[in-house]
């Protein structure tokens, strides 16, 4: 597969002068524009090593060592947005589109359960199935049914009002990846119609309204500059959001971005590693797309200041459908029902798998 650095490589910055920025960011959790896009430009595989030996300290001092689940519920693969990335983007008329009822995601909360999940993700494409009516219906009865679980809901941009019913109806928290912070670089991943500023605004909304949020970008998506990573990170220090989720670009082969380069695991991590030390108590996870390109990329996350991890909780039948791009791992150890591997898988790098809510530290409300 082809991969995107997001630049070109021959800016790298001396070990010293690197060091030195990383060590500011640790003690002042802040680096100018012109500072992030020199370290993240300039980035060495000696300097990444120096960052996640700093990014783990932190991390085990507000967390230890535990690591949180969330069972992740794919509840529909039906979308009105035609993202250019996402391979469930409206337009992808080879996408086997599904839907589940309240019933089958009650079930799917019921086996979660059971299995030491204490945090539900409901994620899902936008799909107008789901009225405001019926969508408070199923918060409510989860939040009636399971009530020492957070209810985390992932469903894109809504009206203010929206968010408010469902947080009413019992939903904790929200995530949202706002993408990419820059208005251009946004609009080459978007149609007409979908803006960086009405994104980010939902965000502000979730947030006022009293979410835990999690924002997030993708990592080497098409076009992407390390200025745009720069100005990424000013988004989330200013934001600043209870879990950043972040993953790289993979593509998907029925959408226009196709025959792009894919982001890469070494860029990734280093900026999982930045956000630790930015965000000392962000709840940082190890994602999906991060395990799919690398075999051991929930380890090395969870080794680059990563906390939490999201197996996959949908019913098996309809699992392989969630497909946001190619050879999305859903099976083996992404599975919610193979707990017990990903926990040896853990233990073998000195982590533990904690049944817990697993909230957020970062309590900036
Ligand atoms: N409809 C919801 C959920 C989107 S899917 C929403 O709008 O928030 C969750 C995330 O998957 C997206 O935010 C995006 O960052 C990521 N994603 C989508 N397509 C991807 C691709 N081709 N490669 C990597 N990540 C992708």
């Amino acid at each position: 597969m082809k991969t995107n650095n997001s630049e070109n490589r021959d800016r790298n910055i001396p070990f010293s002068k690197g060091k030195e920025l990383i060590d500011r960011l640790a003690q002042e959790h802040s680096l100018t524009r012109e500072e992030w896009t020199a370290l993240i430009r300039g980035r060495t595989p000696e300097l990444a090593e120096y960052l996640f030996e700093k990014a783990r300290a932190v991390r085990i001092r507000h967390y230890g060592h535990d690591i949180y689940i969330r069972g992740l519920i794919e509840f529909t693969n039906y979308c009105r947005n035609d993202c250019y990335y996402c391979g469930i983007r409206k337009s992808n008329r080879n996408a086997v589109r599904y839907r589940l009822t309240k019933e089958q995601i009650l079930s799917c909360c019921s086996k979660g359960y059971r299995l030491g999940f204490r945090t539900f993700v409901l994620q899902g494409g936008e799909d107008g199935w789901y009225t405001p009516e019926r969508m408070t219906d199923i918060i409510a009865e989860i939040h009636a049914s399971w009530p020492d679980c957070a209810i985390t809901l992932s469903i894109g941009e809504l009206s203010r009002a929206e968010y408010l019913q469902y947080f009413e109806a019992g939903a904790d928290r929200f995530l949202l990846r706002h993408e990419t912070f820059d208005a251009d670089h946004y609009s080459r991943l978007h149609p007409p119609g979908l803006t960086a500023a009405h994104r980010q605004k939902c965000l502000w909304n979730l947030k006022e309204i009293g979410y835990q949020v999690g924002t997030g970008f993708m990592v080497g998506s098409p076009y992407q500059t390390a200025e745009n990573l720069a100005d990424d990170m000013l988004f989330l220090r200013k934001l600043n959001p209870h879990m950043v989720g972040i993953g790289p670009f993979i593509p998907h082969h029925d959408t226009p971005f196709a025959g792009k380069p894919a982001g890469t695991a070494e860029l990734t991590l280093f900026m999982l590693g930045l956000i630790r030390l930015m965000i000392p108590r962000v709840l940082l996870p190890a994602t999906t797309a991060l395990g799919t390109i690398l075999p051991d990329g929930r380890e090395r996350g969870i080794l680059a200041g990563a906390n939490v991890v999201m197996p996959n909780l949908s019913p098996e039948q309809v699992r392989g459908n969630y497909l946001l791009y190619d050879n999305k791992l859903c099976t083996g150890d992404e599975a919610a029902e193979s707990l017990q591997s990903l926990s040896r898988r853990m233990e073998a790098i000195g982590y533990r798998i904690a049944v817990s809510r697993g909230d957020s530290l970062n309590t900036d409300f």
